[in-house]
């Protein structure tokens, strides 16, 4: 395996574009948008003098790691000569049917076409292609060049090889694999989301506030940052759309989003991204706020 395809340059593509080109992996990174492919860039580049500052890297290898990636804004110039697709586009299920119906026509008969998504069926994904042995779910997590877990999530119809072969290489890029087989939210969002939309809940009816709710898993739990902080940190409408996946491919009415959730995200409150969510960013720095209705 050499030549690398990430398909989507937000988020979660820059930080596994820049994971495998510091592995001397070919990478060819894929977005519809040229800004986020050059805002994906600047990232990197930013995230790299990180490394060197710490002494993770040295300036030879980020001059290298950017050399091995190539940018792309169309489909079958930048994946044509794939042994691995990795796409992180948008979490939305028309995007990701489309983009591997052409990935099955466009890549070489032996390359594996693996999704980060965070939530979406591998299966459903999987059934669009002439090859469901070969796809699988590669779910890396936010940062994608520190955080060391990536969750292997095998299709009804991904072969044992593929699925064996996918965790050798995420070993071999220093992270630690867990499988999980393909069910709404696999086992991190399974188990993450419902206690966040838990942790909003006890907001909502007065239980605590931010800071005390966050504090207790804090301090109590040793998580290293609240539920409430987290929710920011993945978006509220990731959370969102994850607690709606829950409940309808489960269809159980526990899994039904806070209100609150619900609330925030329609007025636009949708954490780091927006610049405010259970906390306000605009400064640069985060600051507590508490929407009116919860003020003490
Ligand atoms: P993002 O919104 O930051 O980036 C998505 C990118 O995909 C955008 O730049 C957009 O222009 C691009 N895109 C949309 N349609 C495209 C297409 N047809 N072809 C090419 N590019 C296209 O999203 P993100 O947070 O990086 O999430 C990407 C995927 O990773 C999602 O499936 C998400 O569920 C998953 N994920 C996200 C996180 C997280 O913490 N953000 C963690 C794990 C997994």
């Amino acid at each position: 395996m050499k030549n690398i395809t990430v398909i989507g340059s937000g988020t979660m593509g820059n930080g596994i574009a820049h994971l495998f080109a510091q592995f001397s992996y070919n990478v060819n990174l894929i977005d519809v948008n040229e800004a986020a492919l050059k805002k994906a860039m600047e990232t990197i580049s930013k995230n790299l003098d990180r490394q060197v500052s710490k002494g993770i890297l040295t300036e030879e290898n980020k001059v290298a790691t950017l050399n091995n990636i190539k940018i792309f804004t169309n489909l079958k110039d930048g994946a044509s000569n794939a042994d691995l697709v990795i796409e992180a586009a948008s979490e939305n299920l028309a995007i990701k049917l489309d983009i591997f119906k052409q990935l099955d026509e466009i890549t070489p008969s032996h390359c594996i076409l693996a999704s980060n998504t965070s939530s979406i069926s591998i299966t459903k994904i999987a059934s669009v292609t002439k090859r469901p042995d070969k796809v699988i779910g590669m779910h890396f997590m936010n940062p994608v060049p520190v955080m060391k877990l990536v969750e292997v999530i095998n299709g009804y119809k991904t072969s044992k090889g593929i699925s064996a072969t996918i965790v050798e290489l995420s070993k071999s890029l220093g992270k630690i694999p867990a499988e999980a087989n393909d069910y709404p939210g696999f086992i991190a969002n399974r188990i993450l989301i419902p206690m966040i939309n838990e942790a909003i809940y006890s907001l909502q009816q007065g239980v605590g506030t931010v800071e005390a709710i966050d504090t207790v898993m804090k301090l109590g739990m040793a998580h290293p940052m609240g539920p409430l902080q987290l929710a920011d940190f993945i978006g509220l409408d990731v959370c969102l759309a994850i607690m709606n996946v829950l409940k309808n491919g489960l269809g159980d009415d526990r899994y039904s989003p806070c209100p609150l959730l619900v609330n925030m995200v329609a007025a636009g409150n949708i954490g780091v991204k927006s610049g405010e969510g259970f906390y306000n960013y605009l400064s640069g720095k985060k600051e507590l706020v508490v929407a009116q209705q919860f003020k003490k």
